[in-house]
């Protein structure tokens, strides 16, 4: 009898066996239909043997429905999933499902219907009819598409097609992209770009694996250095991979790519529309010889796509925080990167200016191959650092800027250059309170202030999105007029600057403000072309941009990440300074960077202002070394939520009391979370500190798996942590 196993979309059900009719002909990969109780279900076919679980017998097996029409899912994914899964302690259905991230995609093919200008004339003209055919010439799209693009009622639109002012198209959903030609405008690169691409095309050209760690310092052309690679790839007829570590940050490569390569490259993130999504996933799933996908820029999620002919994958800007995902499968891009070009046999390039240490380290210990790049391009220096003391130079009350930041900031805007100041504070204020009554505004579903943002007048949460509009009155005791805001966003420091320096333009740059890609050009049109003075701006301004006439750069509160003692917040401070020094004096002018800090003596700010990056990780190391934390012993956390409090704490201490002794591994808690109510769960966690040895996933899984918990109880697991709360 001809039977299969297949893995489920659903943890729940699991892996599943089925029998397989006359006709029917899959292999594993397959991705297929099959029947469940009344339902379909989807599933893939895999090894029989690498899925544990109980055979049916056959006589109890129902036939698989369909194979679908979709490329089979090649070994080196499917090994990939398993590691993901068992590396993470996550089920393998929510791995595969992000390899399925495209409902859409699995069917047939499909066509739509879009529409464009015929050519014709309405027998009535109106304003909005006149401005709907000026705003769509040239343009084709869907009745959706248009009411966007002209800024008109989809009833005006409909109008129009009535009259035959707009003609349908029927076009192919998963029509190709088009081709990126390799050599369409080769830069003269420097003999250490050159010398450094080299290295990753014999990599190429023998097509082996090997993780390099492009390492280069900010304005060194990392970006340019990583393109030839690239196009060596593409002439093998190969994909490629680039993960970016922020959706805002793709519109100014996207822009660099088409300059190098003629078009833009093939985009993948989650707030894709379900037809580019359906697109994507097939033109991936297609290799570039039959007119797939050839470069795909996306989010961490573009990891687990099924690319048909994968040559080379890139993470730039690797030591990126945002790489980390922190809820379902809690995985960390860069390093299922590595895995995936391990499994598919061909290099990946981490590239930063500010390696994680965990990646110097693999460099240091000859795992990775590091590739140095120690000079900007086209002569550029480096910036100047000088810290500003603000025990000695107070800013007055209710300021923030000290007045020799002020002074430097007011004489670039003498000369027409810009400033930047950095503080990762969104809104206006992260605190607001009654001054009659002291009662501070909490979030209702976290453990977290509401953070008044005065642009959209609205008190709003960062944990959960929870927003309320500022009451009149306090909520206490009734005070009218009487909520004070209490420390500094970055809508406060652009209200300072502007005050300060009344004729400065500003910009103001947070994911509130660049919210779409729109938002993203134009931001960097202004800047460009010299319409902005000072940008304000979050972690969003710290890496990416290059804007020629920017020459000085201000930390607002170079203390502020080393508060709160969690594990990387020396590093994580380390790389957010540098990187936002690195935008300033790109160009031919000379950057300096002023660094407010009560603290000018702490080694983090020391290393900083004395350029000194090698006596900032060789001390870091060393603690690291002394806490056993990684790279030398390793962290994973148990975190225990339920939206009812005791369900939680009883949960949490029946898992610890169930802990195992093992000599090679700590094990601290379970105690209240710091963040003990997030989006309405209470949380506890329980931390295990163990030696790089110690088979820390394989004695979670046991210790978990042998418990029985409350169903409304969620554990879940999170190997190699970045966040603490
Ligand atoms: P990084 O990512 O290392 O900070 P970029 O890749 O952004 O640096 O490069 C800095 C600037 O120098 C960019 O404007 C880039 O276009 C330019 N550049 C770098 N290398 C070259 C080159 N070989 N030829 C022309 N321009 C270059
Ligand atoms: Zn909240």
């Amino acid at each position: 009898m001809n039977r299969v196993r297949i893995l489920t979309l659903n943890a729940a059900l699991g892996i599943l066996d089925y029998s397989v009719p006359d006709g029917l002909h899959p292999q594993p990969g397959s991705i297929v239909e099959a029947p469940l109780g009344p339902r379909t279900i989807l599933g893939v076919v895999w090894e029989e043997d690498r899925l544990t679980g109980d055979a049916v017998p056959d006589a109890k097996l129902r036939p698989l429905r369909a194979i679908l029409p979709v490329p089979p899912l090649r070994a080196a994914l499917r090994r990939l999933v398993e590691w993901t899964a068992d590396y993470y302690c996550a089920p393998l259905a929510p791995v595969l499902r992000m390899v399925l991230a495209s409902g859409g995609a699995l069917g047939g093919p499909a066509t739509t219907t879009e529409y464009r200008l015929s050519g014709g004339m309405p027998d009535r003209m109106t304003p909005q009819r006149e401005r709907a055919i000026e705003r769509l010439e040239g343009e084709q799209g869907s009745i959706r598409e248009f009411g966007e693009i002209a800024g008109v009622s989809e009833g005006v639109l409909r109008g129009l097609v009535k009259q035959g002012v707009l003609e349908p198209v029927l076009v192919d959903v998963d029509r190709p992209y088009p081709r990126v030609a390799p050599d369409f405008q080769q830069p003269e690169l420097t003999s250490a770009q050159r010398e450094a691409a080299a290295i990753v095309d014999a990599a190429l050209a023998q097509r082996t694996f090997q993780t390099f760690l492009l390492d280069g310092v900010t304005g060194s052309g990392k970006t340019e250095t990583y393109f030839e690679p690239i196009a060596t790839a593409l002439a093998q007829g190969r994909q490629v991979l680039v993960l970016l570590p922020e959706i805002a940050l793709t519109e100014a490569f996207l822009k660099r790519f088409a300059e190098r390569f003629g078009v833009p490259p093939v985009l993948w993130h989650s707030s894709l529309k379900s037809s580019e999504r359906r697109r994507a996933w097939r033109a991936i799933a297609t290799s570039p010889a039959a007119g797939g996908a050839q470069v795909v820029v996306g989010a961490r999620s573009a990891l687990f796509l099924p690319y048909a002919d994968l040559g080379l994958i890139v993470v730039d800007e690797a030591h990126e925080v945002s790489f980390k995902q922190d809820d379902g499968v809690r995985y960390n891009a860069r390093d299922v990167a590595v895995m995936r070009g391990r499994f598919e046999n061909i290099p990946v390039v981490l590239a930063s200016a500010t390696p994680a240490l965990e990646s110097l380290y693999m460099a240091e210990q000859g795992v990775y191959q590091r590739i140095a790049l120690d000079t900007r391009f086209g002569g550029a220096q480096m910036p100047s650092i000088a810290t500003i003391d603000l025990t000695q130079e107070k800013p007055g009350r209710g300021h923030w800027l000290a007045e020799p930041l002020i002074a430097a900031m007011g004489d670039r805007l003498v000369k027409g250059e810009q400033s930047l100041l950095f503080l990762n504070r969104r809104g206006y204020a992260p605190l607001t309170l009654c001054r009659n009554c002291g009662y501070r505004f909490q979030c209702p579903n976290c453990t977290a202030w509401l953070v008044e943002h005065r642009l959209s007048r609205r008190l709003a949460c960062h944990h959960c999105g929870f927003e309320t509009q500022p009451p009149a009155t306090c909520p206490e005791c009734g005070e009218p007029d009487c909520l004070v805001a209490c420390g500094p966003g970055v809508e406060r420091i652009a209200d300072e600057v502007r005050e300060r320096l009344p004729d400065a333009r500003i910009a103001l740059v947070t994911s509130d403000t660049l919210s779409s890609p729109g938002r993203a050009t134009a931001f960097i049109e202004q800047a460009q072309a010299g319409a902005i003075d000072v940008i304000v701006g979050t972690q969003l301004v710290t890496k990416g941009f290059h804007f020629p006439e920017l020459t000085l750069v201000g930390v607002v509160d170079a203390d502020l990440g080393l508060e709160g003692g969690d594990l990387r917040a020396a590093e994580r401070t380390y790389q957010q300074i540098a990187q936002v020094s690195g935008r300033a004096g790109r160009g031919a002018k000379a950057g300096e960077v002023l660094i407010q800090t009560r603290h000018p003596t702490a080694p983090v700010i020391a290393a900083l202002a004395a350029g000194d990056r090698d006596a900032f990780y060789a001390s870091e190391t060393e603690a690291r070394r002394h806490a056993n934390a990684p790279p030398f012993g390793r962290w994973a956390a148990i975190i225990v939520s339920s939206e009812d409090e005791s369900e939680a704490r009883d949960a949490a201490r029946a898992i610890g009391g169930a802990r195992p002794d093992h000599p090679d591994i700590a094990i601290l808690g379970p105690a209240p979370a710091p963040m003990s109510l997030l989006r309405g769960r209470y949380r506890y966690r329980l931390l295990l500190n163990a030696r790089r040895s110690a088979q820390v996933q394989r004695v979670i899984r046991e210790w978990l798996g042998e418990l029985t918990l409350p169903r409304t109880v969620r554990v879940s697991v999170d190997i190699d942590p970045y966040s603490f709360v």
